[in-house]
């Protein structure tokens, strides 16, 4: 069973192929050209649905199963942005550390060093029965400065709730036991057995 993946994120197709390793999963960009989706729902889910959605269209495939995931931080300090702005926060061509970098400035002119943060990961599937989104959280905090180099995006900066180091210290199967991703994408998982998308297995 082919799952084609609604994004071209390093991070998150790396991170949703592991977690669905048993499945064959396939960015949509290595079957049909990639192309501009615009983002411009105002919550997690609703980004997520456009996406889904989009790529089905475009694949032209009614048996196609697409999985689409928004994400972003939402740190306290900062009234809770960047939210669903986080692959956009310094600007529209912002790079993961340009980001990062804004977090650390926002922290600093508040004159604090750390901040409760979490994660939200809404994950949409679109397929002939329609869309479903399900989402999963990740609470922690973060820090004023970047620590190691594993993860993607903020994870140099975010310290799990439990733990002294950040996600970019932490081993991958750390993150992945923990991860706002991982729990929405077995959530999902649950929902497409249920559907009976997965086969009898
Ligand atoms: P999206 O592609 O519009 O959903 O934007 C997601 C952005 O949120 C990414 O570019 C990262 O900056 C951030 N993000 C989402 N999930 C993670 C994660 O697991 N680790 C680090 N950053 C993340």
């Amino acid at each position: 069973m082919k799952l084609y993946l609604a994004t071209s994120n390093k991070g998150k197709v790396r991170e949703i192929q592991a977690l669905f390793s048993h499945l064959e999963v396939i960015p949509y960009s290595e079957v049909i050209p990639p192309f501009e989706i615009i983002e411009d729902g105002d919550t997690f889910k609703a980004n997520a649905i456009i996406k889904s959605e989009a790529v089905y269209k475009a694949l032209k495939d009614e048996d196609a199963l697409v999985l689409a995931d928004d994400s972003g931080i939402s740190v306290a300090a900062l009234d809770y942005a960047p939210g669903i702005y986080s692959a956009r926060y310094a600007g529209e061509k912002a790079t993961d550390k340009d980001n990062l970098n804004k977090v650390i400035d926002g922290l600093k002119a508040k004159g604090v060093t750390e901040s409760p943060a979490f994660y939200t990961a809404a994950i949409s599937l679109t397929s002939k029965y329609g869309t479903e989104v399900v989402h999963g959280w990740m609470y922690g905090k973060v820090i004023d400065h970047p620590q190691g180099d594993g993860g993607f995006g903020y994870d140099p900066i975010f310290i799990p709730q439990g733990y002294d180091q950040t996600l970019g210290e932490l081993s991958d199967a750390i993150k992945s036991k923990l991860s706002h991703r991982s729990q929405a994408l077995s959530r999902i998982e649950i929902m497409m057995q249920g559907m009976g998308l997965l086969g009898s297995n």
